[in-house]
């Protein structure tokens, strides 16, 4: 029999972690612990998709390609996919690590104008040039550590033009590949000094002339808000979302991160993608999101960097049947590109095990994104977005801290990265 050909094998692995069998739903409960672990799997890939998955016998004897690669003694998943960054901005913020050491709090370094309100200063001043460079070292940063998707939220413009701005550094870095981003609009990120008292009229700036404006140049799939007290409380938000939804804007909140406003009652009720950080969400939130199918995407990095004693209950979600995503939060309050921590954080910070972290961190995150039809998993069909790691055993990726594991990363079908260098 001739053996049919493609672009490229991937053979050997001692694990190939599937995370199969959750492209239509999210995986909940028990399902959180199914990886669907294939040993020594194989894949075959062709034209940038998954063409078959099975052992590597069965691969190598029905498939031929020019480039292989011997996954031999390592484990094989899919692309990680990052629920949640703030991946657009401009400056640093280095030396507000002291003023928290010191025991200032988020919201006091806001009120003094520092905070994203400093990031705001800097991002309003880069130009669309440096923005687009910096970003782009950031993205293939990320590629090198296995995120093979993100999401990217704007919202350090805070004025239409630098929302614009970094929604189309966004969109352009997607174009330009390897790293896919998928675009939110954040525009109520946070109240600009320029509003200072007036949050009423930035919330009607935002939802009388902004959202249209980014409708009509198709910018963005995703519009998010950081509701919280103080900032933009439970009606503002609802009003934003609300209007997003009826541009066709999907809905995604902050919600219930550092108070408990009622955030995660919020997402059910507008019907959001997905509600995030949820730290002080209500018992009747998450039983809500349960029913209203919202995903819960965590960010344990977010009060590891604001040094927070507590987390988000991943235990209460995942027992009581809400999805459960991952995302890094990174910012520039939250430097953190490699997401292989953010997976060890929901395991010894969030009690999850490793399998649910890394459902959370594919297929789970894939479904916060609605992208599940095309990645998150290693399926016939899907993206050929896939990670290689040089460990002998999956629960290395909760175990083992701040090393960057990959070996290989393959995007869209194409080796990016090799011997943990980009190609
Ligand atoms: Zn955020």
């Amino acid at each position: 029999m001739p053996r049919t050909p493609v672009d490229l094998i991937i053979h050997n692995a001692k694990q190939l972690v599937t995370a199969s069998g959750f492209t239509q739903r999210p995986a909940t409960g028990r399902e959180m612990g199914q990886l669907n672990i294939l040993e020594d799997g194989a894949v075959a890939i062709s034209n940038g998709q998954i063409v078959a998955v099975s052992k590597s016998r069965d691969i190598l004897d029905s498939y031929d390609a020019s480039e292989k690669i011997d996954a031999g003694g390592e484990v094989v998943t899919p692309g990680l996919i990052d629920a949640h960054t703030h991946f657009v901005f401009a400056g640093s913020r280095e030396t507000e690590l002291e003023l928290k050491i010191q025991g200032v709090k988020y919201l006091e370094i806001l009120e003094k104008g520092g905070g994203i309100l400093r990031t705001v200063r800097d991002t309003r001043a880069a130009s669309k040039g440096d923005l687009l460079a910096s970003c782009r070292k950031r993205a293939n940063n990320l590629l090198k550590h296995g995120t093979t998707t993100i999401e990217a939220k704007s919202g350090y413009g805070l004025e239409l033009a630098t929302e614009i701005k970094s929604l189309e550094v966004i969109n352009s870095l997607n174009e330009e590949g390897p790293l896919s981003l998928v675009p939110t609009f954040l525009g109520a990120h946070a109240i600009p000094a320029e509003f200072d008292g007036k949050v009423n009229e930035y919330v009607e700036l935002i939802c009388e002339d902004w959202i249209p404006r980014i409708q009509q140049l198709r910018l963005a799939p995703f519009c998010d808000v950081f509701c919280e007290k103080g900032v933009f409380e439970i009606e503002e938000s609802k009003r934003i979302l609300l209007t997003g939804k009826r541009h066709g804007l999907m809905p995604r909140i902050h919600a219930d991160e550092l108070y408990p406003l009622g955030g995660a009652e919020l997402a059910a009720e507008v019907g959001a993608a997905s509600a995030d950080h949820l730290l002080y969400a209500s018992e009747t939130g998450i039983e809500k999101m349960k029913q209203a199918a919202v995903v819960a995407t965590l960010l344990p990095a977010a009060p590891l960097t604001l040094m927070l004693d507590r987390y988000a209950d991943a235990r209460k979600f995942i027992s009581t049947g809400v999805p459960v995503a991952l995302g890094s939060d990174l910012s520039p309050s939250c430097l953190l590109e490699n997401y292989q921590l953010v997976i060890a954080l929901a395991c010894y910070e969030m009690k999850m095990t490793p399998a649910e972290a890394l459902i959370a961190a594919t297929i789970n995150a894939a479904h916060s994104i609605r992208r599940a039809d095309q990645i998150g998993s290693i399926e016939t069909g899907k993206k050929a977005d896939i990670a290689i790691f040089q460990v002998p055993d999956y629960r290395f990726l909760g175990y083992q801290l701040g090393t960057n594991m990959v070996d290989t990363v393959v995007k869209n079908g194409k080796v990016v990265v090799r011997d943990g260098r980009l190609k």
